[in-house]
């Protein structure tokens, strides 16, 4: 049975376990992957393949790399290949985490310009195609079976989607573009100044895996 499009966020409650606090152990050999962006810079040049702000340069890294600290990332965030200014500006909240002051800058804006590939061949579990059901947006989620477990990936805040829940996929399928979707206008904001994929791992028990250490296990080192 297809789900119904409409419980996209339902069925990602059932697979990923809210307030996880620590990554699970990646306790199996990662297979060989595909990247999920066109940007190839992870290995030669971290600091441009992960999102990051001018106040954060750790905002896009997975752990505990938002508020001061404060906050678990479960996710990574990959930059786009390119960006183009939007023309537009939006004003944030930064944090001088050394005083615990927070204060207002106006940013430029930027629109992403890459796509997003499934990692792994697998099963579109779920699709949120409604940009205003959930805070990460128009969303993916793949199954996959990887050394006999079940994990699935979640690729967020998409401009679009190209499959549907049951579709099957392969390592290398389109699944949209990237996008900066979110119901939550501040999520909005900041994917304004830091254009990005958020990309998870979920475990077989509804944790994480951290990602960037499984993206790291998987692709391949030469670039191109
Ligand atoms: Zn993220």
């Amino acid at each position: 049975m297809k789900p119904n499009p409409s419980s996209a966020t339902a069925l990602l409650s059932a697979i990923r376990r809210a307030g996880v606090r620590q990554f699970d152990p990646i306790d199996f050999p990662v297979p060989r992957l595909m990247w999920p962006t066109r940007a190839r810079a992870l290995f030669s040049e971290p600091e441009r393949y992960i999102a990051r702000t001018r106040a954060n340069p750790d905002y896009g890294k997975p752990g505990w790399t938002r508020d001061c600290g404060r906050r678990f990332h479960r996710g990574l965030d990959i930059a786009p290949l390119r960006a183009a200014p939007d023309g537009a500006s939006v004003v944030v909240r930064f944090s001088d985490c050394a005083t615990g002051r927070e204060y207002p800058s106006e940013e430029p804006g930027f629109t992403p310009e890459d796509d997003v590939f499934a990692v792994f061949d697998g099963v579109i579990a779920a699709c949120n195609a409604d940009s205003d059901q959930s805070d990460l947006g128009i969303f993916a989620v793949v199954r996959h079976i990887m050394a006999g477990r079940c994990i699935h990936t979640l690729y967020a805040h998409l401009a679009g989607l190209c499959a549907a829940a049951g579709d099957t996929v392969v390592a290398g399928s389109l699944l949209g573009p990237m996008g900066r979707t979110s119901r939550s206008a501040d999520a909005r904001a900041w994917m304004a100044i830091a254009p990005h994929l958020h990309f998870e791992v979920i475990a077989p028990g509804g944790g994480a895996y951290d990602p960037l250490l499984f993206l790291q296990a998987g692709l391949p080192r030469e670039t191109d």
